[in-house]
């Protein structure tokens, strides 16, 4: 029964699609999927990638990203978003810091003072300025769903949510918190059409814009390769690093899994090694001072 599924399938073209699913059903778990470096470069497809300002973090303990910086040391920090336009569809990555904080003109004070959010400008006003509406947005997908990756993500509750398994099966848990997850930030997405992910996901099929698994900051969190044909390739970081100094030392943050972390280091460094792609550290100021932001757009 199973078999003539899978042929027909296979006739189809649908076999890829849904082999997670048939893995997923099954009792044993299946290897995390991981697609290779000739697949990434294999593409040229017309691409956009807009970047969004979506809030401001004042980190007044670095020593939290990594125990080696002196205890109280404190930097200014972004929580950017980005909108992928590619011929069969959008992307949005990241959902920054709610909308919300900016009637709020000192910001939030947030885990116990360790941190300031606020938002300057609203990603919807960014929006409309492209006039995208998060309607009619294919797809969101998250690094992790810590508060400065899902302020908005109850914008996009109409697109097919891309997230890692593990952290969706967490999200909707009595563990929530225990991982830092504040389900209202997200509770938007619970019954939005969800394709559970068990490591790597090629979005569009062509290797373009592609999920990369790096769990560690959270059992879930995932990156973002975007292969541009004019800028070339670029890994958005979500919080594998958190600024370039923690990039330059491999610093990893105390709430981290460090085997998993380490791990994902390597998985990530062999892939910038192979093909010279961009990697673009999304809280570093200094990276997102130097970006063009949206309406402009990289192609
Ligand atoms: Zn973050």
């Amino acid at each position: 029964m199973k078999n003539t599924l899978i042929r027909k399938m296979l006739v189809k073209g649908m076999l890829g699609a849904s082999i997670s699913f048939l893995l997923s059903i099954g009792t044993t778990q299946a290897a995390p999927k991981v697609i290779g470096v000739d697949t990434l470069l294999t593409n040229n497809t017309e691409l956009q990638l807009y970047v969004f300002e979506c809030g401001n973090v004042s980190a007044r303990d670095l020593s939290l990203f990594n125990p080696a910086i002196t205890k109280g040391t404190a930097m200014e920090m972004v929580a950017p978003c980005y909108l992928i336009k590619h011929p069969k569809g959008t992307l949005f990555w990241d959902g920054g810091l709610s909308d919300s904080l900016n009637t709020e003109p000192n910001g939030v004070e947030f885990y116990e003072g360790a941190f300031n959010f606020s938002v300057s400008k609203t990603l919807i006003s960014q929006l409309e300025e492209i006039r995208v509406k998060p309607k009619d947005v294919d797809y969101l997908a998250l690094s992790h769903l810590h508060a400065d990756h899902v302020g908005n993500a109850n914008y996009f509750a109409n697109s097919t949510w891309l997230v890692q398994e593990n952290e969706h099966t967490i999200a909707f848990s009595e563990n929530a918190q225990d991982y830092g997850f504040h389900i209202d930030d997200y509770i938007g997405l619970k019954d939005s059409e969800t394709m559970k992910l068990n490591g790597d996901h090629d979005v569009f099929g062509d290797g373009s814009v592609v999920i990369l698994s790096t769990p560690g900051h959270s059992p879930g969190h995932q990156v973002l390769w975007v292969n541009l044909p004019q800028t070339g390739p670029v890994i958005l970081s979500g919080d594998l690093y958190h600024f370039q100094e923690n990039r330059d030392n491999y610093g990893i943050p105390v709430w981290n899994s460090k085997k998993e972390t380490i791990q994902s280091f390597v998985k990530i460094d062999n892939i910038l090694d192979k093909t010279n792609a961009q990697l673009w550290i999304e809280h570093d100021k200094p990276t997102f001072d130097s970006l063009i932001k949206s309406p402009a757009f990289y192609q």
